[in-house]
């Protein structure tokens, strides 16, 4: 399907497209994190994860990560918040029916998870605010 949307989500389109690349990258990342375990107190994760997803995501670090299942689709980007899939609003050309000039997240979630082969019919609980703000990498390690 032909999206139809505004340049200024390009780079969550540009995510999608790499998602292989970034999912594989992550999992190297991840790796070396757990090497230098003993000094990860001592660095700027938190900030550097915000800056890094923001820029490629439009992150919102809501700390419940859940890109890996959503073909590095962020879900927080969804007006309605929706983690477990799209609502019965998608418009004809993909775009999501509050922000007209947006894609639907979960429609550059499945095209991204066409790259990553993830399990999107996983059940996704809902956010616990009480890790807004926090480090998903840091749980990851
Ligand atoms: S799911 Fe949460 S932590 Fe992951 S990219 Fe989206 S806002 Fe950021």
């Amino acid at each position: 399907m032909k999206l139809n949307y505004s340049k200024k989500y390009s780079r969550r389109v540009w995510s999608i497209k790499n998602a292989r690349f970034l999912h594989e990258f992550y999992k190297c990342f991840i790796s070396l994190l757990r090497c230098v375990k003993p000094i990860l107190p001592y660095l700027p994760i938190t900030s550097v994860e915000k800056t890094v997803k923001g820029t490629l995501f439009d992150c919102q670090m809501c700390g419940n990560c859940i890109l890996s299942s959503t073909g590095m689709s962020c879900p927080m980007n969804c007006p309605k918040g929706i983690r477990n899939g799209p609502c019965g609003g998608v418009r004809e050309d993909g775009g999501c029916e509050v922000i007209h000039d947006m894609p639907c997240v979960w429609v550059l979630a499945f095209d991204g998870n066409k790259k990553i082969n993830a399990d999107m019919k996983e059940y996704q609980p809902v956010l616990d605010h009480a890790k807004v703000g926090s480090s998903s990498w840091l749980k990851d390690i």
